[in-house]
């Protein structure tokens, strides 16, 4: 299976064209300043991001531990119980290989979304990048770490992780 594409049909649309005006292109500022609360849960997730932790949530009573955190169980339809810091490795619940960018730029190096479940969790995964191998060689169940932004750069942000990278092979 060949994962790299040489050409693309179809007529792909570059800066220059939206500055010649070759396309539609509609000028708006909307005034819209919000606060947005990412609530107890994430909130604490995001803050332990920028100091380079993973952390989920306990249920007590049937022993799952969730991340990205959240603050019920819904499994026992009941809060749940305790933070826990989780180890910042996992392996490859799923994945895609993706030849386009969050933009819809076409790339001829495919980007790897995956679902990373996370050592010590049981049926949930954060999604995120895998990164430092031949999309070839990905493989469902694979191990992997997180590579973290130096932690001057981190924001308390998913992106405080760069991606995550094969281990133990
Ligand atoms: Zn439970």
């Amino acid at each position: 299976m060949s994962v790299k594409i040489k050409e693309y049909a179809g007529t792909p649309l570059r800066e220059e064209d939206l500055k010649q005006g070759k396309v539609l292109l509609v000028d708006y500022w909307p005034k819209a300043n919000y606060i947005w609360s990412a609530g107890t849960a994430i909130g604490r997730y995001l803050a332990e991001l920028k100091n380079g932790r993973i952390v989920g949530r306990q249920c007590n009573k049937c022993g799952r531990i969730v991340v990205p955190p959240r603050m019920f169980c819904e499994s026992c339809f009941r809060p749940n119980d305790r933070w826990v810091i989780l180890k910042d490795t996992g392996v490859i619940n799923t994945f895609s290989l993706s030849h386009i960018t969050a933009d819809a730029t076409r790339i001829k190096e495919p980007l790897i979304p995956a679902v990373i479940q996370i050592d010590g969790t049981t049926d949930a995964g954060i999604l995120h990048l895998v990164g430092e191998t031949d999309p070839e060689d990905v493989r469902f169940g694979m191990k992997v770490q997180a590579l973290w932004k130096p932690p001057k750069e981190r924001t308390g942000s998913i992106t405080d992780i760069k991606y995550f990278r094969p281990i133990g092979r």
